[in-house]
């Protein structure tokens, strides 16, 4: 594998790339997807440690103190889990794309029990949660219905040739490409909190994303790890689980705390971003609905706004306010 990378327009590109012919060609013209790869790292993690438990697939870097934010940087998603470490145990939050295992590099990180949770249960933060036997989750149908697995159909738009840096990465099968089942050890709820030993963190249940959307709230450390509610790249409100009257309260609560956060851990694209970025969502997603605004770009079905320095990747329905049967789950690359 080449080692390059991208992150910039992980998920603007996802809207090129995924599932019809016109959005594959117009990918490759623009060659975007190679550019990002070219000028990695990015300027925000080219500023944080580079851990020497990295390798060919994962990139690890130490992103705060007992946070290490394992970034896959060579698929355009450059989905990113973090391990966040206690006395006694650490909680993986997310486990990628399921392309190579994430326990073996968990395991050079620390030797202490890991205790999963997803930020959501989209196909790119649960591939390696059948690697694990701790699994907490959220008890809805859409999450029960997601722990079924992704068969290959689903998500073999996201690793077409283009999707990668330089080749498809030696020793995988795109061919055969899925997310494996899994189920959870426990159930947990809004308020719910997990003591790692010197380390709290709270769950916060912030629906929108998906149904099953959480954040943590490292309180103590002044750190909030926001999953795909916020990270710092297009956001996607696009697929049919995704319900735009939750996300803009989920949106406001956070708001509500910003004020007492240091610094913010997406799921994509940069591993920690400073507070203050979510106040700028919640003033975009207000203009946004307020319908003033025009789509920069129409792909497809999906709706590109640019909005005073956020950009937004949705669909006509999602601003109208729909929302598709949840009871059926959705990796996130579902169409309307
Ligand atoms: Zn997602």
């Amino acid at each position: 594998m080449k080692n390059l990378i991208f992150t910039l327009s992980a998920l603007f590109i996802l809207a090129l790339v995924s599932s019809c012919q016109d959005d594959k060609t117009m990918y490759v013209e623009n060659n975007t997807f190679q550019e990002i790869c070219d000028n990695y790292p990015t300027a925000i993690n080219a500023k944080l440690p580079l851990s020497d438990v990295s390798d060919d697939w994962f990139q690890v870097y130490e992103s705060h103190n007992g946070v290490y934010s394992i970034i896959e940087p060579y698929q355009f998603q450059v989905s990113i889990s973090h391990l966040i470490i206690g006395d006694d145990r650490a909680v993986l939050f997310d486990t990628g794309m399921g392309i190579f295992p994430i326990r073996p590099i968990v395991e050079r990180i620390t030797q202490l029990p890991i205790v999963v949770l997803n930020s959501h249960t989209h196909f790119d933060h649960v591939g390696g949660n059948a690697e694990f036997t701790d699994v907490l989750a959220i008890n809805s149908v859409y999450t029960k219905t997601n722990m079924m697995g992704f068969e290959h159909d689903e998500i073999a738009s996201d690793v077409i040739p283009e999707a990668f840096c330089g080749e498809s990465p030696a020793g995988f099968d795109v061919e055969v490409y899925h997310t494996k089942p899994w189920s959870a050890s426990k159930y947990i709820e809004d308020g719910d909190i997990i003591d790692l030993g010197g380390r709290i963190l709270e769950v916060l249940h912030v629906p929108g994303h998906t149904p099953d959307a959480i954040t943590l709230l490292d309180a103590k450390n002044r750190l909030l790890f926001t999953g795909d509610t916020f990270y710092d790249d297009n956001l996607w409100l696009f697929a049919p689980e995704t319900n735009l009257d939750n996300y803009t309260s989920s949106i406001e609560r956070l708001t509500g705390i910003e004020g007492d956060i240091k610094y913010l851990f997406g799921a994509h694209t940069s591993a920690r971003v400073d507070a203050g970025r979510l106040s700028q969502v919640k003033a975009s997603l207000e203009k946004l609905r307020s319908g003033k605004v025009q789509p920069d770009n129409k792909i497809g079905k999906r709706l590109i706004f640019h909005v005073d320095g956020v950009n937004f990747v949705t669909a006509q329905p999602v601003l109208d306010g729909k929302q598709g049967d949840i009871s059926r789950g959705g990796s996130g690359l579902g169409s309307w």
